[in-house]
């Protein structure tokens, strides 16, 4: 479980989550969490990811039952172990014949105040291999799942004008015109550099697009 902090890091390479910009940042504004050192007893502290995904028991045709289930991971251990089977716990189970899609908000909860739990206050725990006591607590790095279960785990909607959990009200979505369809022709200009030779393309792009649109989130 000390694994993700006391590894040595090929330089320039990433192995593990425990290597990348965004773990390092975590542990650097929680240092409450993860200690500075990266090495003291905090560093038993659970890393969980939380995934979930539709799962249809009976198979694609014939009865259509559809259950979800909920899968937490431990991202302490090595490569070898973190997605190996015997370490992902089922955890919730919301069952079918619907697809629940507002209902797993009430399946989660119990989780939810558990995880909030191990968060603030932690459990008193032993580790056998330092022959010590210490406060154990936990943190969820991160949600893994596919676009429409993003939208349920974080009530955003993953659809229409607004899908983009980043740009949210501030999505260049149109609608094509005749079947009203959502587009997001052309919304990555704004994102290229100010100077770059695709701003003044009026040839390729779409025409009549205010400059200052394009120009707000450069
Ligand atoms: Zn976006």
């Amino acid at each position: 479980m000390r694994w993700h902090a006391e590894h040595i890091q090929t330089p320039r390479e990433m192995s593990h989550p425990a290597d990348s910009v965004a773990w390092k940042t975590f542990d650097k504004t929680h240092p409450f969490f993860a200690s500075e050192s990266r090495n003291a007893s905090e560093s038993r502290n659970v890393r969980l990811a939380l995934s979930t995904d539709g799962f249809k028991p009976f198979g694609q045709t014939g009865s259509q039952y559809s259950l979800w289930s909920v899968i937490l991971t431990l991202y302490n251990l090595p490569p070898l172990m973190c997605m190996k089977d015997p370490y992902m716990f089922l955890t919730v189970i919301v069952p079918g014949p619907n697809n629940s899609k507002q209902n797993i908000d009430v399946f989660l909860q119990p989780l939810i105040a558990e995880i909030n739990d191990l968060w603030t206050e932690g459990i008193p725990a032993y580790d056998i291999s330092r022959k010590q006591n210490f406060q154990l607590r936990a943190a969820l790095m991160w949600t893994i799942s596919d676009f429409p279960a993003y939208s349920m785990l974080s009530g955003w909607s993953t659809s229409g004008h607004r899908a983009s959990p980043y740009c949210m009200e501030d999505s260049l979505a149109f609608s094509l015109k005749p079947r009203r369809k959502t587009t997001w022709f052309d919304c990555h200009m704004r994102f290229l550099n100010r100077n770059h030779r695709f701003r003044r393309d009026e040839k390729n792009f779409r025409k009549n697009i205010p400059s200052f649109l394009v120009l707000l989130h450069s």
